[in-house]
């Protein structure tokens, strides 16, 4: 009888798992880098004209922090937050929002003690988990304003005027400003109980989570999406017929201010805003083409009526003065608000990819290792000058040298062989006209920065 050999067994390999970005959490390349960059310049640049010193801050806090200024209630604090445990049993929190990190920051480096108003502003990623859908990230940038130490209704109009011109000289011309005052502990009182009174008449009616923010948190109520809610809201009691006078008086006061630097905006009586530090003002700010508006802004407007889905908000704020008593500070009045990053990339993306041009750039070609030797040297001088190269010293054809540099669009291409070594010169072509000069290693420099010079100039 044949013997029956045994197989081998053959070790079956686990298949490679394929890595991906957390869920909701993407990736900045591209044209977008130059999208983001430009944002961030936007930003410095207005927060130096609006007298605001920039602040870095650690992503990650006592999550104690955020429970106590974004209140429990908030989705941002019951749902959305990423806190970790240390080895040490520290409770900590990825930031979920810039405010209470930049009020921490106020007191804990003694800025009472510096004259006031302090204006402090911050750019960088916060964190909440939320469902990722479009426009909403679990990872997103913000650029935040916070300015302390002044609780004249100018400070409010200043901040909102900041924004809306941030995001204009970004390139978004279509800013919507919708603002409404949620009053003092006071006026907040009163309008809770009315919106309670209100909702109980309707509470069957209501999605499962507003049926829980009726006994938890009556004013999220406001800020539940969900169809049935949205269409509840619409008869809700307003919250500008509960301020007192003086919240009142600082209302109107911020609308003639508003309205006086010509900035328009909407008025949203149910405007509360998903955090619970604010009180009087809060605004937000959306593009008209994503609020169906077709005009810019219309000064004193009503709000439109909530329509079947709610744009997306590029940024918000409001002013928050019992914030920092509240956190064991010294009493100071604070405006401020947050501008997303993403979403305005987003906004101002397909403009400005349509009317984009490349940053007048160099190829650099070198044929063979002497060539090689120089191209280093000549990269490093080219650098110091300024001139933005592109470059790949590991190939050798010349053909497909210059087909890159085609490709990256390069208005010239410095050619280096081993004759132009020899000669200790450089061949630069002209890659619009086909034409070449040969210019020695000693002029290339100064040549090179001239006809940069010109090329922006053109641009
Ligand atoms: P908030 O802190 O909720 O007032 O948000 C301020 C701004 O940050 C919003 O207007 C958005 O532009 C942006 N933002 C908030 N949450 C997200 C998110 N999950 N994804 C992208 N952007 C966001």
């Amino acid at each position: 009888m044949a013997e029956i050999k045994k197989q081998p067994r053959v070790k079956k390999e686990k298949p490679q798992k394929v890595f991906q970005a957390p869920r909701g959490m993407h990736d900045i390349f591209g044209p977008d880098t130059a999208l983001f960059e430009e944002l961030r310049m936007a930003a410095t640049a207005c927060a130096g004209s609006y007298g605001y010193q920039y602040i870095e801050l650690p992503v990650i806090e006592d999550r104690d922090l955020f429970v106590r200024s974004v209140g429990t209630g908030t989705d941002i604090v019951d749902k959305e937050m990423y806190t970790l445990k240390t080895q040490g049993g520290d409770m900590l929190a990825l930031r979920p929002e810039f405010t209470a990190g930049i009020v921490r920051a106020y007191m804990q480096n003694g800025m009472q003690n510096l004259p006031q108003p302090v204006k402090l502003w911050a750019w960088g990623p916060a964190f909440r988990h939320d469902n990722p859908q479009a426009g909403r990230y679990r990872q997103f940038w913000q650029a935040d304003f916070e300015f302390f130490g002044a609780d004249h209704p100018i400070a409010d109009a200043e901040a909102i005027q900041l924004a809306v011109k941030l995001a204009e000289s970004y390139g978004i011309t279509d800013v919507c400003v919708y603002v409404n005052s949620i009053g003092c502990t006071e006026c907040r009182g009163n309008y809770r109980k009315a919106l309670k009174t209100y909702y109980r008449s309707k509470s069957r009616k209501l999605c499962p989570d507003c049926k829980r923010r009726l006994s938890t948190n009556a004013l999220r109520l406001l800020d539940c999406k969900n169809e049935q809610c949205v269409l509840i809201k619409k008869e809700a009691p307003e919250t500008t017929e509960y301020l007192c006078k003086n919240c009142s008086d600082h209302f109107k006061k911020v609308l003639t201010f508003l309205d006086e630097a010509k900035i328009g905006y909407f008025l949203d009586p149910y405007l509360v805003r998903g955090l619970d530090y604010y009180n009087r003002t809060v605004f937000e700010l959306k593009s008209a083409r994503q609020s169906g508006r077709n005009e810019s802004t219309v000064e004193g407007d009503q709000a439109p009526q909530a329509e079947q889905k709610e744009p997306l908000s590029f940024g918000g704020g409001g002013r928050y003065d019992y914030l920092m008593k509240m956190l064991g500070g010294p009493d100071t009045p604070a405006v401020g608000f947050a501008l997303g990053v993403d979403r305005m990339v987003e906004l101002a993306r397909d403009e400005k990819l349509k009317n984009a041009k490349p940053e007048p750039n160099v190829y650099l070609v070198q044929i063979g290792d002497a060539a090689r030797m120089e191209a280093l040297r000549l990269i490093e001088e080219l650098r110091a000058a300024g001139i933005k190269l592109f470059f790949d010293l590991s190939r050798d054809s010349l053909k497909a040298q210059l087909r890159s540099a085609d490709r990256e669009q390069s208005v010239y291409a410095l050619i280096i062989g081993q004759k132009e070594v020899l000669d200790q010169e450089v061949i630069v072509r002209d890659m619009q006209t086909g034409i070449q000069e040969s210019i020695p290693y000693a002029k290339l420099v100064e040549a090179m920065k001239a006809r940069m010079k010109q090329k922006t100039k053109a641009k």
